[in-house]
């Protein structure tokens, strides 16, 4: 079993919490390591939304879950020469993080493709995603490439860092650096959601504390 209704009630419960809709927030199941037979007891009870990191993988789920059609979001690092590979089975990429990688799916997508950039607030070298000033300055770059539809932002910093992001959307849809607003923040996992949903999150992003341990 999945703790699906568990984690379901927290996120109602944070969202109260914070004088949130429970509704404006996105549960995405993680399900990387996991096998298609828990993601198919997931969506059995009701869960519509799964992240993946890894594009072999991912072709793997797409091709055992095909009848049922889940919405697929790519939230590992993408190289570009794995773009082609995923790019039509994906409805959101939560990992946009170069002018390379946007210049590739702009050409290999045919529809437009919703996109968040991510973000590493903490600058720590381990880690994927832009600083901060990059972003702002890839920003409006992104206007020229019609098949990707920016929605957010995405991190991966630790939780102390949440509210940085929040402030970053509203710098941008202040100085209206995209033509449309931004209006998704992806944050929070298994440990943080709580204080993710606190600090403004439209998506969670729960691996383990849904599925239990990774089998790889
Ligand atoms: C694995 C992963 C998660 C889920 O982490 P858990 O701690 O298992 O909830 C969330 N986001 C990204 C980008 C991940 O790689």
């Amino acid at each position: 079993m999945t703790h699906l209704e568990e984690i379901r009630r927290r996120i109602q419960i944070a969202a109260q919490k914070s004088g949130r809709n429970t509704g404006d927030i996105l549960l995405i199941a993680v399900s990387k390591g996991q096998s298609p037979s828990k993601i198919m007891e997931a969506l059995r009870h009701g869960q519509t939304d799964f992240g993946e990191n890894y594009a072999q993988e991912l072709l793997e789920k797409i091709a055992a879950l095909k009848d049922e059609k889940p919405t697929w979001h790519f939230i590992g690092h993408l190289q570009t020469n794995k773009v082609g590979k995923i790019i039509d089975g994906v409805e959101w990429l939560h990992s946009l993080d170069s002018l390379k990688l946007a210049e590739t799916l702009h050409k290999k997508r045919k529809t437009p493709l919703k996109c968040l950039l991510e973000i590493n607030l903490a600058e720590e070298n381990n880690k994927t995603g832009l600083s901060k000033d990059a972003a702002l300055e890839l920003m409006p770059k992104l206007n020229d490439f019609s098949n990707i539809d920016l929605k957010g932002l995405m991190t991966l910093s630790p939780c102390s860092h949440f509210p940085e992001l929040v402030l970053l959307l509203r710098e941008i849809n202040e100085r209206r650096l995209y033509p449309k607003p931004l209006t998704e923040l992806s944050m929070g996992m298994s440990g943080d959601f709580e204080k993710a949903i606190k600090a403004g999150a439209t998506m969670v992003r729960i691996g383990t504390g849904l599925f239990g341990r990774r089998s790889s």
